[in-house]
């Protein structure tokens, strides 16, 4: 794939789905759920399903991360499509689409800190809207300009669209949250803008991932609008926790899965998708497993909950 056209559709097939984890530590059990959901959905509708690693965070990526989660996929037989996309390669891409924002006169330099928002009542204010950016500014980048986050202006229509577990959605960006950080004071492209280019790019149809992100669409979908992408399907999964309620994450030092035994994590796996496997029909081979989870895979069985905890569905 070539980076020219950084937001066409690189391929058309009816069924494009995608794993997109940020190598900030190897899988843990919550990851593991939010792969084999997405791969299953894909498989599952004769689709694809690409393997891109969110690496834009340098600082919070131990050296080998990406490399530990690529073999665990491997070893736990999810099979991707295609070339693994790594976002670090896609700068160029990601600074043409914060200049087509620039040149709509959507983007402006915010220098407000964190704590300064937190203290705005109903998220950011809009406080620094005045200091437009524009395209011109990204062309001759001044030193400066690193030194302040850049914003996309939001409006006042409601976001909605139909999840795929969840049923309807919608939220007026300006109630949550307001105009948000499409680059970082460090410079940094950020998620948002990243993960809405790269879907598009790799014709991605069809997102499967936890609810932890289900805020985090409509910012998204109103990015592929103002840019006239086209927009996925989205399905979001319930967040696996521990018995506080704890999301298992990398952050919070969720122990990385151990893939030597790959058909226990992924029969538990399956049970918490709402999915039945019949064990005693197979001779624990983790491939077996996969292909009976791929022919009896229901979306609709999914549980329509935020967060499922870990322990609670016993092996
Ligand atoms: N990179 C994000 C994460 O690991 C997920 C992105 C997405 O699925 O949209 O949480």
């Amino acid at each position: 794939m070539s980076n020219d056209q950084p937001f066409t559709a690189q391929r058309t097939p009816k069924y494009v789905g995608r794993f997109a984890p940020s190598p900030s530590g190897p899988l843990h059990f919550g990851s593991l759920v939010s792969a084999l959901a997405s791969y299953l959905d894909a498989k599952a509708n004769n689709g694809l399903w690409l393997l891109r690693i969110e690496d834009l965070d340098p600082p919070r990526e131990p050296a080998g991360a990406a490399k530990k989660i690529i073999q665990q996929l491997e070893s736990l037989g999810l099979t991707w499509d295609d070339e693994v996309l790594f976002q670090s390669k896609r700068i160029d891409a990601y600074d043409t689409a914060l200049m087509t924002l620039a040149s709509e006169g959507l983007c402006f330099h915010c220098s407000c800190s964190r704590r300064d928002v937190k203290t705005m009542k109903g998220g950011y204010s809009g406080k620094c809207r005045s200091n437009g950016l524009s395209a011109r500014e990204l062309q001759y980048p001044i030193k400066k300009q690193h030194s302040t986050s850049i914003r996309i202006r939001t409006d006042l229509k409601k976001v909605g669209f139909e999840d795929a577990i969840l049923g309807p959605f919608s939220s007026q960006l300006s109630e949550s949250g307001g105009d948000f950080i499409i680059r970082r004071k460090d410079g940094m492209i950020a998620y948002q803008l990243a993960v809405v280019i790269d879907d598009a790019w790799q014709g991605v149809t069809n997102i499967v991932r936890g609810t932890d992100l289900l805020s985090s669409t409509p910012k998204q979908r109103y990015l592929q609008t103002v840019l006239g992408l086209a927009q996925p399907t989205y399905a979001h999964i319930p967040i696996v926790t521990d018995t506080n309620g704890t999301k298992l994450s990398k952050q919070a030092f969720a122990r990385a899965i151990d893939t030597e035994d790959a058909f226990p994590l992924l029969f538990r796996a399956l049970l918490l998708l709402g999915q039945r496997p019949p064990e005693r029909q197979f001779s624990r081979s983790p491939n077996s497993l996969l292909n009976w989870a791929i022919e009896h895979w229901e979306l609709q069985s999914v549980p329509k909950l935020a967060s499922i905890v870990f322990d609670s569905v016993l092996y």
